[in-house]
């Protein structure tokens, strides 16, 4: 007896498939007979994908200055885990962690190397904020909501200290069991080929699209040799949309050249999601759409290769054994007007729209999702 059975879910390659769901993991896929306690009919209308995860989002409800509620960037916008990226640091993920425990959406969060977390814009001004030592216990404490290291590397955060806290944070990953490094970059300094030059093979460049001076790409539009030689080394490329990071200029003539997101992230918070221009995951997702990635593609950057890039070794895919962490959805023929991160509009006539969220086999109805639907979880 299955827990719920979802009949008729339209796959992000069009194929139909019934999926069963049984304590909490995907239990079996294909055509299902079987009994259930709940079951929610599809009919091939609504498409599926394994829960979306967003690897960069802002939801310490503590933080002074980008702050959210797991939930509320999570499953009530059909998103199954979200990746808190840096918000906090050794002196405060304790408390993180408390809070997350009672959130229906599965937190993890990137450490800080900033002991302080983001408390205020300029964390790594101070080096004495970096405490290695403070570091590994924390990770030692958390082993399984720390997923990762967050550096933010752009002159506001570090002040004077140019490349120096990255060196450190390298040094503090190498202590960890090599957890994965998500670094932020912004205004200069330090400069992004001296950042790039550091990192190492799963190291991951947020904001990889965004429309400052130290982008990736040259004045030419070409891409940076730096990140070129990153990209050969195993750099993985994030987009951390957020409230300034993000150019449809600089994301077109990258794709245009085959420098595609591996990873397509919010770096959502209260305001940023309430005001905009980042509004949802589902929205940043509708942009990768209008500048061109397929279905598949934009459903890959924040499932399989979301997981991935963090090492969740039970979510990502459709396949029995994994989480039972879905995502429903539907593609919607309507106008819509798309704003990048520099005011640049978009207009384009689809939007992709989240229904429901499944997070450890719990239904979840977004607000789009009641709204037009009444799925019987
Ligand atoms: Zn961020």
């Amino acid at each position: 007896m299955f827990d719920l059975l979802l009949k008729g879910a339209r796959l992000v390659d069009d194929t139909v498939t019934d999926i069963a769901i049984k304590d909490g993991k995907i239990a079996a896929l294909g055509n299902l007979n079987g009994e259930a306690t709940k079951v929610v009919s599809l009919n091939g209308e609504h498409y599926v994908s394994a829960g979306w995860i967003d690897l960069h989002v802002h939801c310490y409800p503590k933080s002074p200055i980008y702050n959210d509620e797991p939930d509320s960037v999570g499953v009530a916008t059909g998103v199954t885990t979200v990746i808190d990226a840096g918000s906090t640091g050794a002196d405060d993920v304790d408390e993180f962690y408390d809070i997350t425990r009672k959130c229906g959406t599965d937190v993890r969060a990137l450490l800080n190397i900033s002991k302080v977390g983001l408390i205020a814009q300029n964390e790594l001004a101070n080096m004495a904020n970096i405490d290695a030592e403070a570091a590994g216990a924390a990770i030692k404490r958390h082993p399984d909501f720390i997923v990762g290291l967050k550096a933010r590397m752009s002159s506001s955060v570090v002040g004077e200290n140019g490349i120096t806290p990255l060196e450190k944070a390298k040094q503090i990953q190498k202590a960890n069991g090599d957890l994965p490094l998500m670094v932020h970059i912004g205004n200069n300094p330090p400069n992004l080929d001296e950042i790039t030059e550091l990192l190492t093979s799963g190291d991951i460049i947020t904001h990889c699209y965004n429309g400052k001076p130290n982008r990736i790409l040259t004045p030419a539009g070409e891409l940076r040799a730096s990140v070129s030689d990153a990209l050969k080394r195993g750099i993985k490329l994030d987009v951390g949309h957020g409230t300034a990071s993000f150019s449809f200029e600089v994301a077109k003539l990258a794709i245009a050249q085959g420098i595609l997101p591996h990873t397509i992230s919010s770096d959502i918070y209260c305001r940023n999601r309430i005001n905009g221009p980042v509004h949802s995951l589902a929205r940043v997702m509708a942009k990768f759409l209008a500048i061109g990635l397929s279905l598949p593609q934009v459903i890959n950057c924040v499932t399989a290769n979301a997981a991935e890039a963090i090492r969740l070794k039970h979510k990502g895919q459709l396949a029995v054994g994994f989480d039972a962490d879905l995502t429903i959805f539907t593609l919607k023929r309507q106008p819509l007007t798309l704003v990048d991160a520099e005011n640049n509009a978009l207009e384009v006539d689809l939007d992709l729209v989240p229904l429901a969220a499944i997070r450890a086999g719990k239904g979840y109805m977004t607000e789009q999702g009641s709204a037009e639907h009444a799925f019987d979880f």
